[in-house]
């Protein structure tokens, strides 16, 4: 343990932002780094408890207390070397994780947790900067062959741990670039993308070969790759789309958010011109839903120059603090303000959309919605109630839908002849990851349905440690202790 009273000297302190106004001004990461010594008293604050329960807060079980440790002793290069033992991109978690592992930090239980997150990002950021981190080719190739489909984080994690293991691995991705949803869905400002060219150089190096505009089931055939290659991972994501059946749904500026945003970060690439994407420019922009994606389009319309912002939500607001029935360790559901939000935003819950309004031309000029209220009855599902004289008119020309997504497309699992779960996720248990057909395995979000970067590195992970074993009888690559304990 590091400083047996650090958490009773020093608060926690989280890093700073550039101010709203100044950073809508580009599409530019805008958090202020906090000063070494700063970061040290971070990690003093850790209490190394006798049952860690972040670890299993962390879908990756990540060594929390120990790499506290070494931050607190001011020892970066082992604090990474212990970071990359249970996760292949902290910089990807360390920017983007919900970090569940602070809900679950025993010092959370009266007092504000340990800056996990922030610690995970510096360790990473230093290793970078140093030099430390290295393409680690392995020493054997055992000549078996992998295809792993889709380059999410969920195959860039299966990937390395494959290839370290010395198998031959193919990644095959349908976009012009490498990333999956760090890359076209997550916006520069969260994450900017020269942090996911920084890790694939690194994977390049170690081998991996990766084919972009490759898209299997159409430029690709499924049942080459399958006679091609020892072992096929699909790790293609949940890409199938919510929509919203109400009248006007065809008008134009009636907008899924996924378009909106790929399209802006192909922008902010450089390999699409402003004129090209679904700017909300001078418009009254509704953005409806209230997750992820919905804050990550109130962040993006902002820097566009929207004359306003509207966010609906069709759930109740949760409360400020923990809810009583979520109690430690749980991921509490609870009112989330997230940077997006302070740049400007005007946000209703128990909000509904009946119905988009256009114009003779087919615009959107606005919508039509209901506040509804929620029934909750024991052993019943919740119940949802339209609030009679409630109806409103707004001004809209800009509407996202930001309303998650239903599952795996079909197109795979009919060419590999794949089950599909009811929730229509290739079906695969976690007790080995394949699915009905020998050698094909699945993993990330198309195996498990929408869900988080971390458990997308989690499952590539776990799945690589099996897909090992089928093809070499045992696997020497480590396996996660799945445990009972709360996830998210
Ligand atoms: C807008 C948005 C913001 C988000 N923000 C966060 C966040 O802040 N924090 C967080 O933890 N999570 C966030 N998420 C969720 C997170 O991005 C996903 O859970 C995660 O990326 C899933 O990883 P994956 O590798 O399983 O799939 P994906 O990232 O979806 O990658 C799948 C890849 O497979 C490719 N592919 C699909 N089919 C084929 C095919 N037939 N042939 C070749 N390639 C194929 C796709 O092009 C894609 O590149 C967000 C999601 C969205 C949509
Ligand atoms: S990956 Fe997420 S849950 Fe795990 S330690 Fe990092 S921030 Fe916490």
């Amino acid at each position: 343990m590091g400083k047996i009273t650090g958490f009773l000297e020093f608060k926690r302190e989280n890093e700073s932002y550039i101010a709203p106004e100044k950073r809508i001004e580009n599409y530019k990461e805008f958090t202020i780094t906090l000063p070494e010594n700063h970061l040290k008293d971070q990690g003093a604050r850790c209490m190394d408890c006798g049952i860690p329960f972040c670890h299993s807060g962390c879908p990756l079980g990540n060594l929390i207390p120990d790499f506290n440790d070494k931050v607190y002793k001011g020892k970066w290069k082992e604090a990474a070397e212990i970071l990359h033992k249970t996760n292949n991109f902290p910089e990807f978690t360390g920017r983007l994780c919900p970090a569940p592992c602070e809900e679950a930090c025993v010092l959370g239980i009266n007092e504000d947790p340990v800056t996990i997150e922030n610690i995970e990002k510096n360790i990473v950021e230093t290793a970078f900067n140093e030099g430390w981190i290295t393409a680690q080719p392995p020493k054997v190739r055992t000549k078996k062959t992998v295809a792993v489909i889709g380059s999410g984080p969920a195959g860039l994690a299966a990937a390395q741990q494959l290839n370290r293991a010395g198998h031959t691995v193919t990644v095959f991705e349908r976009d012009e670039k490498v990333g999956g949803l760090l890359r076209y869905g997550i916006p520069d400002f969260k994450m900017e993308k020269h942090v996911i060219d920084r890790r694939v150089a690194v994977l390049e190096e170690e081998g991996i070969t990766f084919k972009t505009n490759a898209h299997v089931g159409s430029n690709v055939d499924a049942n080459q790759l399958k006679d091609d290659f020892d072992a096929v991972v699909l790790c293609g994501g949940a890409t199938v789309r919510r929509s919203i059946p109400i009248p006007g749904a065809d008008l134009k500026g009636v907008t899924q958010a996924m378009d909106f945003l790929k399209l802006n970060n192909q922008y902010v690439d450089g390999l699409v011109d402003f004129k090209d994407i679904i700017s909300a420019k001078g418009k009254d922009v509704i953005v409806i839903g209230g997750g992820d994606t919905g804050s990550d389009c109130i962040g993006t319309s902002n820097r566009h120059g929207a004359t306003s912002v509207t966010n609906f939500e069709i759930l109740s607001k949760p409360t400020e603090g923990r809810p009583a029935h979520q109690p430690w360790p749980y991921w509490p559901m609870k009112l989330k303000t997230t940077s997006s939000h302070q740049e400007g935003v005007e946000r209703f819950f128990s909000i509904s959309t009946k119905e988009f309004l256009g114009d003779k031309d087919g615009n959107l000029i606005g919508l039509k919605t209901v506040e509804v209220e929620w029934i909750f009855k024991p052993g019943e599902r919740p119940q949802l109630k339209e609030v009679p004289n409630t109806e409103k008119e707004w001004k809209c020309e800009l509407a996202l839908l930001a309303l998650g997504f239903t599952g795996a497309e079909k197109t795979l699992a009919d060419q590999f002849g794949l089950n599909m779960d009811f929730r229509t996720n290739i079906e695969a248990s976690t007790k080995d990851y394949a699915t009905n057909v020998p050698g094909v395995f699945a993993a990330g979000d198309m195996r498990r349905g929408q869900s988080l970067i971390v458990w997308a590195i989690s499952e590539g992970r776990q799945a690589a440690y099996h897909v090992d074993t089928y093809l070499m009888g045992e696997s020497s690559l480590p396996l996660k202790d799945d445990g009972d304990l709360p996830r998210i």
